[in-house]
């Protein structure tokens, strides 16, 4: 799969000729082709696309990208020299770059080397990256379904006694078993009170009876992210774990009840937020309700406060409230949801009826 006819595709709308990607994230999504670290540059014209890379990665580029004139960078021939070279053949006066990714430094280099102007046009990746074809649906479910499979067995491991990070660690060994390329972030597993802290790092600290698990974690497949969170119980429940779970279950159906394109994506949020509010959890949920996923686990468009536009169709959101008592618990189920025009599809088939281990 590669998106270099779609950028192109671009070019006018945006004032340029041609699109300088450097970011990795954006690179893969033109060329379908993942060079770890920052040695490569896919570069798109109105004629041509091209991607160059150093030797540690020429022969795996020139095997994997198609649709675009791939070639080496050396000492004597360095990405400025290639893009000049391709800018004199193609016509280019005008390239967009990534102004949300380059640093300053680059940007020096380049503005001094090249021969066309350069403009900011991170925004036409952005655009672009936001609303998901087919092939890139198909890759987010396929990264769903190795997730669902590790947790349907991860439950066999949950039990008093067993720390954090043995479970996030065989999470990690059992995605990677089913296919997975990568894991989408590091595995977040809290237990008990670590579990008031949304982004809490998985410690020696043991699972005990009645408290509540929380594991948020997600894979790569196909370069693309999945991301899930679900929350169980060990042993027994209190009356409050019972509600606040319950709570945070409904904000979530609420949420993903209100998400559908055209409505903002801050409204989506707010039917989150206002089902936690008028359980009187309010102070308890600090974060957005989604944000956009894809090749990166967190991109655009959020189901946030701040995001004010409406969610076009084909976007994809995480759907994650959550309440967080400091010092006692947390709860939050998360799913990821796929923007129509009618409504909104959840990807996920793990059930959420709030579960009880033995
Ligand atoms: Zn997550
Ligand atoms: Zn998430």
């Amino acid at each position: 799969m590669n998106h270099f006819a779609a950028i192109r595709a671009q070019l006018d709308r945006c004032g340029v000729d041609a699109m300088l990607l450097t970011n990795e994230a954006n690179r893969f999504y033109a060329s379908g082709f993942h060079s770890t670290g920052t040695d490569g540059v896919a570069f798109v014209t109105k004629k041509n696309a091209y991607y160059w890379t150093d030797s540690r990665y020429i022969e795996a580029a020139g095997q994997a990208v198609t649709d675009a004139e791939v070639a080496l960078t050396t000492v004597g021939r360095s990405y400025a020299a290639l893009i000049n070279e391709a800018s004199e053949r193609d016509g280019v006066e005008t390239i967009g770059f990534e102004d949300e990714y380059m640093t300053v430094a680059e940007l020096r280099q380049y503005s001094e080397r090249l021969h066309a102007t350069l403009k900011p046009a991170t925004a036409l990746m952005t655009g672009l990256r936001m609303v998901k074809d087919e092939e890139e649906l198909a890759a987010l479910i396929g990264a769903q379904r190795i997730a669902e499979r590790a947790l349907s067995e991860i439950y066999n491991d949950i039990r008093p006694g067993v720390t954090e990070k043995e479970i996030a660690a065989k999470l990690t060994y059992l995605m990677l078993r089913y296919g997975a390329e990568n894991m989408s972030f590091d595995p977040i597993v809290a237990s008990g009170a670590n579990g008031s802290k949304p982004h809490a790092v998985p410690s020696e600290k043991q699972i005990a009876a009645g408290e509540f698990v929380t594991m948020d974690f997600g894979c790569i497949y196909h370069g693309y992210c999945s991301d899930m969170t679900r929350t169980v119980a060990v042993g027994h429940v209190s009356e409050e774990m019972d509600t606040v779970y319950h709570t945070v279950l409904r904000a979530q159906l609420a949420g993903i009840a209100a998400a559908k394109a055209g409505v903002p994506g801050c409204d989506v949020h707010n039917a989150a937020a206002k089902v936690i509010a008028d359980a009187g959890y309010g102070a308890y949920f600090g974060h957005g309700f989604g944000h956009g996923v894809g090749v990166e686990i967190h991109e655009s468009p959020r189901a946030s406060t701040t995001w004010t536009e409406p969610l076009p169709v084909g976007a994809v959101i995480s759907a994650e409230p959550g309440i967080y008592l400091p010092g006692r618990f947390g709860v939050r189920i998360e799913d990821v949801i796929v923007i129509r025009g009618d409504g909104c599809e959840d990807i996920h088939r793990a059930p959420k009826e709030l579960l009880i281990l033995p």
